[in-house]
């Protein structure tokens, strides 16, 4: 655990109400700092600090596709969208900021949730607004609900 990593501290300080999925290596989390017109953008986190996520050990590489997959679908279910993006960055040079593997996924309805998919950099500048822990946790149990674990 180190002190200065907001997931470290995450995953520490684990909050069960923005828990949307979790199980020995994962912990999947809505994240009140964006979200897209729809709601919460979710989180999928490993429990061990890896750099990014061509630093996975290659035993969890099905797995976190696994949970990529179910968010994703819980996700469309509790916002009635189609529209998912789901991105993660390598290095600052592709906009990494916090240097912990975390995968975004987004559920869009219009251009402009694709853009903060896009230019999450860009959005923070002119349209960041953080979300109440309320009504971040009132998201995550819509999506909670709706995982499917097969
Ligand atoms: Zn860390």
């Amino acid at each position: 655990m180190n002190k200065n990593c907001r997931f470290c501290q995450i995953i520490e300080n684990r909050n069960n109400e923005e828990i949307i999925f979790e199980n020995d290596n994962f912990i999947v989390i809505t994240d009140k700092y964006r979200k897209t017109s729809v709601g919460s953008i979710c989180l999928v986190i490993p429990k061990k600090h890896v750099k990014n996520i061509l630093e996975l050990p290659q035993n969890l590489n099905a797995e976190l596709l696994e949970i990529i997959k179910l968010t994703s679908k819980a996700m469309q279910r509790a916002y009635n969208v189609k529209g998912i993006r789901i991105w993660t960055a390598v290095n600052k040079e592709a906009g990494q900021s916090i240097f912990y593997t975390h995968i975004h996924i987004l559920a869009c309805k219009s251009i402009f949730d694709r853009l903060i998919a896009s230019f999450p950099g860009v959005y923070d500048l002119f349209v960041l607004k953080k979300m109440s822990s309320e009504k971040n946790f009132k998201l995550a149990e819509k999506i909670r609900k709706e995982i499917i674990v097969k």
